[in-house]
């Protein structure tokens, strides 16, 4: 097992460090430690300051607002994504369950390669 890909998934330390721009206080319901906690990744800017990407299953959302629940948005959103089934932080996790999303996110890893290869044998044979 790969260490690094180990280290995403608990790393919600530094998912919550790149929300430094969030709009809303920590006091609403969408607030930056509940966004990272939910599995997102800030990666808005100026022009789109609420964009935010799950590490997880790679989708993108934004449009956010206060009220909103960072993990029920990310499962209506994204439903196949395992991480967001959980609907809890990884700290409640059982063992059992932190193994088998493990498993989940290096299958997603080894799909997305596979995806690679097939993109580029495609332009090879064309
Ligand atoms: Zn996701």
């Amino acid at each position: 097992m790969d260490k690094t890909n180990l280290a995403n998934i608990l790393d919600e330390q530094w998912r919550r460090s790149t929300f430094k721009t969030w709009p809303f206080e920590s006091h609403k319901k969408c607030n930056a430690n509940k966004m990272a906690e939910a599995g997102f990744i800030f990666i808005g800017s100026s022009v789109e300051p609420d964009s935010t990407i799950c590490f997880f299953c790679s989708k993108s959302l934004d449009g956010w607002e206060a009220n909103d629940d960072p993990w029920s948005e990310h499962l209506k959103h994204s439903p196949q994504c395992e991480y967001a089934q959980m609907q809890k932080s990884p700290q409640d996790w059982t063992l059992g369950e932190f193994l088998s999303i493990v498993e989940r996110y290096e299958s997603r890893l080894i799909d997305k390669e596979i995806d690679k290869w097939e993109n580029r044998l495609q332009k090879f044979f064309n």
